[in-house]
C-alpha cells in the first residue's frame, strides 16, 4: 500500500474535531521558499558536454586496494588545463599530496592528485568560500549491462553517457565551467573562492582530507562550503508534485562493529542443544528486532517541516502535525528502506562466521554489523544499545578500520544558505528547495571543521531511477542539466558576492 495512503487512513480514522485541528495546523504554515528575481544566464551546454564527455574517457577509477593510477590522474590535470585556458590563466593551481597518493621509491611524492584552485576575491577581509567535487569514479562491475561503453563518454543528442556524468566529474567540469564564463564577462568574486577536487573520494577521501588538513593549518576559515550529496530529485513523495532540490546539511557517519558467542567446540557427533553459531544467532535476530530510536527532529524533521506547505493532502498535513503524529509517521516511515534510513540510525548484519568445517563445532561465531550513524548517536550510544540489545554472553566491540562521526547539523540561515536558494530557485524555478540528512559519506565531511555552512547539493533534476545509475548501469547525464547546472554555480557565485 501507498505511503499516503496508508497515513489517510490513519488520519481518516480520526474523530473529526482531531482532523479538524491538525488541517487548522497544516494552513497556518507558511512556506520558506524564497522567490528571487529571476536571473538570465546563457550556457553553452553542448560545449560543457563536449568537456565532460573528455573527462569521462580517462579513467580515473579508484580501487579498492588503494592502487592509483597516476597517469591516468595526470593525463586528466592536463585536459583541465587545456579545457579551461582563463581558469588556468587566471587562478592559482595548488596540487595537496595525500596518503592515498602513489609512494614511488618508497617516497611520498610531494606532488598528490587532489587539487585546489584559489580564486582571488577583492575582499581580503571575508572568509572564503569553497566549491567541492571528485575527480574519481567506482569501477565498473558488469559492463555487459551497459548500453554503451562506459568509458566511451558518449554524447547522443541528449546524453552524456559514461562513469562519472552523475557521479561527480560533472561537479567538476559545472564548477570550472562556471568560474571560466564568469572570468569572460570580467566578474570578479568578493570573497576568495577555491575549487576543491580530491582524487579518491570513493576510497576514503584522504585527497579530501589533506586539503582540508592544509587550510586548516593554513588558519582558513571558510564561510560556506559547496559538494554532491543531494539533488533536484522528482517523486520524492506522493503528494508532492513538484520536484524537491534537497540541500544535504549534514551527512550520516559510519561505524562497525562485531558479536562474538564462543562455545566450547568439538565433534558435532555430539552437539549441545545450541552452538556459538546458534547462539550467534539469537543475539542477531534480537539486534534486529530492537533498531536503533527513530527520531523527527534534525535534518528529518526540517525537511518535513519545509515540505509540509509545499505538500498536499494527506503527505502535507500529516508533516505539518508530524509532533502530535509522531507515532504513526515513525511507523510508516520506517516501513521503508529509504525512508527509514532517514530517521535513524541504520543497523546492518554484514558478515557471519561459524566453524570452518561442516563436523566441527564452532569454538567462537562472529558477526560483523554496520551502522550509519545519524546525527545525535555516536559509536559509543550505537555500542550500548547493541550490548543492551543482545544481551548477556556475548562479547561486542568497535571494529576500526573507515569510522566517521556524524557530521554537525548545518544553519539552515545566513547568506550562504539564502545564496544557495536562490541560485536553487532561479536555476530551477519548477522545484522547491529543502534541506535534508545526506545517507552517504561525501568529502565535505572533512571541511567540517572550517565552516558552520557546509551544504550537499548536485544542481541537477533527476529521477528516484536516475540516482539508481550512480555506482549503477548506464549512468548518464542530460545536457539541459549540464547547462542549467553551470547557470546554478553562475548564479550562486554571483548571489554569494551580493
Ligand atoms: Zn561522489
Amino acid at each position: 500500500m501507498r505511503t499516503s495512503v496508508k497515513i489517510g487512513l490513519a488520519v481518516a480514522g480520526l474523530p473529526t474535531a482531531v482532523v479538524g485541528l491538525l488541517l487548522a495546523r497544516w494552513l497556518t504554515v507558511a512556506s520558506v521558499q524564497v522567490h528571487p528575481e529571476p536571473l538570465d544566464v546563457v550556457v553553452e551546454g553542448n560545449e560543457v558536454a563536449s568537456i565532460l564527455s573528455d573527462l569521462v574517457q580517462i579513467p580515473t577509477v579508484s580501487r579498492a586496494d588503494g592502487t592509483v593510477d597516476s597517469e591516468a590522474f595526470d593525463h586528466l590535470h592536463a585536459l583541465l588545463e587545456s579545457r579551461f585556458p582563463r581558469v588556468h590563466a587566471n587562478l592559482e593551481r595548488r596540487f595537496i599530496a595525500a596518503p592515498g597518493d602513489p609512494v614511488v621509491d618508497g617516497e611520498q611524492s610531494a606532488y598528490g592528485h587532489s587539487v585546489v584552485y584559489v580564486w582571488e576575491g577583492s575582499d581580503a577581509s571575508l572568509d572564503p568560500g569553497a566549491l567541492l567535487a571528485h575527480l574519481d569514479v567506482v569501477p565498473v562491475e558488469n559492463r555487459d549491462a551497459w548500453s554503451v561503453d562506459p568509458f566511451s563518454g558518449l554524447v547522443d543528442d541528449q546524453f552524456v553517457w559514461g562513469r562519472g556524468t552523475l557521479d561527480d566529474k560533472q561537479g567538476v567540469v559545472m564548477t570550472l565551467a562556471a568560474v571560466e564564463q564568469l572570468l569572460a564577462e570580467g566578474f570578479v568574486p568578493k570573497r576568495t573562492i577555491y575549487l576543491c577536487y580530491g582524487h579518491d573520494e570513493e576510497v576514503s577521501g584522504s585527497g579530501a582530507k589533506a586539503i582540508a588538513d592544509t587550510l586548516l593549518a593554513e588558519g582558513v576559515r571558510l564561510a560556506w562550503v559547496l559538494d554532491e550529496g543531494g539533488a533536484i530529485v522528482e517523486g520524492v513523495m506522493d503528494g508532492l508534485d513538484q520536484p524537491v532540490g534537497m540541500i544535504g546539511i549534514s551527512e550520516k557517519g559510519f561505524t562497525t562493529l562485531e558479536i562474538i558467542a564462543r562455545g566450547t567446540g568439538g565433534h558435532s557427533s555430539m552437539p549441545p542443544p545450541s552452538t556459538a553459531a546458534g547462539q550467534l544467532a539469537l543475539a542477531v535476530t534480537r539486534l534486529e528486532a530492537r533498531p536503533m530510536p527513530a527520531s523527527l527532529s534534525g535534518p528529518t524533521g526540517q525537511m518535513m517541516d519545509t515540505l509540509a506547505p509545499e505538500a498536499g493532502f494527506p503527505m502535507g498535513l500529516v508533516m505539518a502535525n508530524k509532533d502530535l503524529l509522531a507515532p504513526v509517521v515513525k511507523a510508516v516511515m520506517s516501513g521503508k528502506p529509504k525512508t527509514n534510513a532517514t530517521l535513524r540510525t541504520t543497523t546492518a548484519v554484514t558478515m557471519l562466521e561459524g566453524s570452518v568445517q561442516a563436523n566441527v563445532l564452532p569454538q567462537r561465531a562472529r558477526a560483523v554489523v554496520n551502522f550509519r550513524v545519524a546525527p545525535g548517536d555516536s559509536a559509543e550510544t550505537v555500542l550500548a544499545h547493541v550490548r543492551d540489545a543482545v544481551g548477556e554472553g556475548f562479547e561486542v566491540n568497535l571494529l576500526g578500520g573507515i569510522d566517521s562521526k556524524p557530521s554537525p547539523v548545518s544553519r539552515t540561515e545566513g547568506a550562504a544558505w539564502l545564496a544557495l536558494q536562490t541560485a536553487a530557485r532561479q536555476s530551477f524555478p519548477e522545484a522547491v528547495v529543502s534541506p535534508y540528512l545526506t545517507l552517504g559519506a561525501t568529502d565535505a565531511r572533512h571541511y567540517t571543521g572550517l565552516s558552520e555552512h557546509v551544504y550537499r547539493f548536485s544542481p541537477y533534476r533527476v529521477t528516484g531511477q536516475d540516482l539508481d545509475r550512480i555506482h549503477g548501469v548506464d549512468e548518464r547525464i542530460s545536457i539541459e542539466n549540464l547547462a542549467r547546472g553551470t547557470g546554478f554555480y553562475i548564479r550562486f557565485l554571483r548571489a554569494d558576492a551580493g
